[in-house]
Formats: structure tokens, sequence, C-alpha cells
């Protein structure tokens, strides 16, 4: 399998990259990303061989398809992750809500959000690579508060890898943010930024793309990775939990094979939603991807409209913090798969200089053919909390997006499958809130309101955190980062 560039080529990078080249090296020409070249394609037999299949069977069997140049037994440790999720034997479990509504739950691993889900493979293969080439690798992370716990916790002590990772300050839950300066390993540097989540993502596009940041790396033979949802080492193992849920769905008689369902994705940087779109392709009965977005609607806005605006809008924060995002980067992959590499590059250049570029109709009818969209307001969503809370389901506030979606976009009854991304209990003082009214507590009170409302108990590894000493204690302005990024290094 090999991986091609959304912006064409310059010249100077590899316009075939391998699997692993396009893992370590994720920005192509022209600040494009690396997609596949074709996609494996699953027919009918495939699903219907896997029915019966454990979590970490079908995923090796995609990976297979995909042809990619990993050995198998650093697949194998890899997928070994996944049975230090709360159920090995099921670590996605999926949950009927309504006759119509089934819930994914991508949230069981070690740090409570779907991040987990990709990350904790990933951590294993990238070091995995750089050992095997003699490298030495930096990844740098920007998070709004659920990436940065997940990668930190993959990379926490692995070899031939360390990891800056920043947070914007007041941007995360203060469970994300304790899950981030408790981790205390010599490989792992944790810098809170002054300023919203764009500005910590564009401080780190800045730095990937600084040549005299490249230029001090080189002299001390490190080199430079993400592990944003860009990576295709993450989206990869995105795409194996959308074919996980259908069988699912068909495993509880919920549908027979074939039938068709729709996906509802809380989306922001479109890594989620782009692993539902490549499970389509790849031949997953799919009728709609439905887009699910808070007030920041950038997403929304697009799909109906063909319009990707930037001008003027200013990112709000959100009761759903991890889809505050403006430029969705995943979409680029989306517009190159559809659209070819030359369009893309055009429209990527002019949302660059003008903040804007619109489809021509016949590209939007190919959007809309594939993709719906709706967002949810703080408010509605909390009312979601409740009333699923009542009838016996406790959700997170992306999760809650999705109900928007799925009461708006549907124009046929079919299945929905709604993919919950973070557990109960990164957010709980809005839950608190949604539940009771209660205002303003902080997550330790929250999180013992709600267990005792809903009769379960705190999980382990979020009651520890509060115990925990604070290892990491940087905060500074964005443009003090590279300085003290060297300085770890
Ligand atoms: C990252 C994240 C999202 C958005 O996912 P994308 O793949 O970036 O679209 C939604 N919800 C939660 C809780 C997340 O952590």
């Amino acid at each position: 399998m090999k991986f091609i560039e959304t912006r064409g080529n310059d010249g100077h990078h590899p316009e075939h990259a391998s699997f692993s080249e396009a893992i370590l090296a994720p920005i192509a020409s022209f600040g494009g990303l690396y997609s596949p070249e074709s996609l494996p394609r699953l027919d009918e037999d495939f699903f219907i061989d896997h029915l019966g299949s454990s979590y970490k069977t079908l995923a090796r069997a995609v990976l297979m398809k995909f042809e990619i140049d990993i050995p198998a037994e650093i697949i194998d440790q890899a997928l070994a992750l996944y049975d230090g999720f709360d159920d090995p034997s099921n670590p996605v479990p999926v949950v009927r809500v309504y006759d119509d509504l089934y819930v994914s739950e991508l949230y069981h691993g070690p740090t409570r959000a779907f991040k987990d889900m990709a990350l904790q493979p990933f951590g294993i293969v990238l070091s995995a690579i750089a050992q095997s080439r003699h490298e030495n690798y930096l990844i740098l992370a920007a998070t709004s508060g659920d990436t940065g716990p997940a990668a930190l916790e993959t990379f926490k002590n692995k070899a031939n890898v360390k990891v800056a990772c920043m947070y914007p300050v007041g941007g995360t839950s203060d469970v994300q943010r304790l899950q981030m300066v408790t981790e205390d390993a010599g490989n792992l540097k944790v810098i809170g930024v002054n300023g919203d989540f764009d500005d910590t993502q564009n401080a780190l596009k800045h730095l990937l793309a600084s040549d005299s940041f490249k230029e001090t790396l080189h002299q001390k033979d490190i080199r430079v990775s993400a592990a944003n949802s860009v990576n295709f080492g993450r989206i990869i193992f995105q795409i194996i939990y959308h074919l996980h849920s259908y069988l699912e769905l068909v495993r509880q008689q919920a549908i027979s094979m074939g039938e068709r369902v729709y996906l509802d994705v809380p989306s922001g940087n479109f890594g989620n939603a782009l692993g539902g779109y490549y499970a389509m392709k790849m031949g997953l009965p799919v009728e709609k991807i439905l887009i699910a977005s808070n007030r920041n609607n950038i997403l929304t806005q697009f799909i109906r409209t063909g319009i990707y605006n930037l001008r003027s809008v200013d990112l709000i924060q959100t009761t759903s913090p991890a889809m505050d995002i403006l430029k969705s980067s995943n979409i680029e992959r989306i517009l190159f798969d559809l659209f070819g590499a030359q369009r893309t590059k055009a429209l990527m250049r002019q949302l660059d200089a003008e903040k804007c570029y619109q489809l021509a109709s016949t590209e939007l009818e190919q959007i809309q053919a594939i993709f719906a969209a709706d967002f949810c307001q703080d408010e509605k969503g909390k009312a979601y909390i409740k009333e699923t809370f009542e009838r016996g389901y406790l959700m997170d506030p992306h999760t809650a997006t999705c109900f928007e979606a799925y009461r708006n976009c549907r124009e046929k009854p079919l299945k929905t499958i709604v993919y919950s991304t973070a557990e109960w209990t990164k957010f709980s003082p809005v839950i608190a809130n949604a539940l009771t009214g209660e205002e303003d507590a902080h997550d330790i009170d929250a999180l013992q309101s709600i267990a005792h409302s809903a009769g379960i108990s705190i999980p382990p590894m979020i009651s520890a955190l509060f115990e925990k000493e604070i290892a990491q204690k940087t905060v500074i302005d964005k443009e003090a980062i590279e300085d003290e990024i060297l300085a770890f290094l």
C-alpha cells in the first residue's frame, strides 16, 4: 500500500510513501498530507467471515488488507493494547439507547476518551519503527484535552521517542489537565500555552514548518513527527471500530447483514469521520455519515453550503471542547479523495490566503451524497444528557451533540450508530449541571455527585489523579515554545 500527497508533489518530498514513511513524516509537499493511493475492498464475504471475530481478529484482518510495511509481530503487540481496555473480549461495547439508536463506546481505554483507540496501538508502531531504523523522534502534540493524555500515556518510557505536548491553559477540564501534568517520565514534556486550541495548534504547525527548528534538531539527530490526527498511523486504527460497530449491530440482530446504517460522528479535526468515510468506501453499508458539531459549526455550514468560511468567525468555548475547532485538518483528505490533488491544493491555498473557499455545485453534490450535518447548542446538549440519563443511559457532552444530528439529518428510518468519544468522567461538571442544575462544580465534586445519582463508581484511574503529584509545571506564551522544547531536548 502506497501513500500519495493531497497537494501534489514539489520535487523534494517522496511522491509515494510507504506506511512507515507516512507515519514518520506526515507532512507532504506544499503542507499537504499523505493519503492512501487506493483502499482495500471488503466484500460481503469479509463481513460474514468476521461476524464471529473478536475486535483484535477483525483489526488484524483489516490491517493485513492494507498491506502496510509493519511486521506482523509488531501489529500483534500494538493490538494487544486493547486487552488493557475495560473488557478485553470487547473493547468497544455497542449499547442500544433507542430502538434505532445505538451508541458505540470508544472510551474504555486508559485515558477514558476515544483517542486511545488509535493512539494506544500507534505508540507501539511508531516506537518500533524508530528502533528498527535506529532513529530518534520528537512527537509534537497540540491538544484540546484528549490527544495529550492519550499521547503521553502511549509514549511514556518508550524507546527512541520523546513527546512535547502543548495544551491551552484553561481550555481543558481538571481531569484532562491532571492526566497530563501528573505524567512523570524523562521522555515527556507538558507545556501549558496561554491561548486557545487554535493558537496551540497553529503554534505546532508553525514549529513543524520551521527550518531553524528543524536545523537544530538535525544537529541533535532528532526527527520530528506528529501524533495529531493528520497522521495516517492514527487514521488506520479509526477505520476498524466503524466496521466493528456495524458487525455488533448485526450480532445484536438490530440489522441484517447488508442493511444500511447512519454513522453519527461528533467531529472536530474529522479523524473519526474520515475513518467512517474510508470504511464506507471499502464496502461498509452506510447510508450517510452525519457530522455533529457544537456551536463552532463551520463543518455544518460547509456540508450544507459548500462554503468553508473562516472569515470573521471566532472560536467559541463550548461544553464539548474537543470539538472547539475551526480548521478541521482531515477535510483535506476528503477533498483530495473526491476532487484530486490539483483542486485540493488550490482550495487549501485559497483557505490560507483568503480564509474562505467555495465548492462548485457539482462538488457540493458529491459531498452531500455522503455527508449530512447539524450542530447542537450547549443547552440542547444538556437537555439530551438529562433525557437519556432518565432513560438509563449516561453520556458526555460530545456524544450529546450527535442527538441533534440524529433528530434532524436522517431521511430514512435506518438504524443509527452514535459514536461516544468520551466517558462521563472527563466532563463531569457539565453533566452534573445537566442532571441537577448545580453550577461550577469542581471535577471531583461533580464526579462524586454523578456517581452517587447514577449508582456507579468512579473508575480507579480517574480517582487516582487527584492524589498524584504534579510533575509538569510549565506554563508559557506561544512565542516561548520553541526555546522551551529545545531546552527539554
Ligand atoms: C478528539 C475528540 C473529538 C473529535 O474527533 P475528531 O476525530 O477530531 O473529529 C470528539 N470528541 C472527543 C471527546 C474527542 O476527544
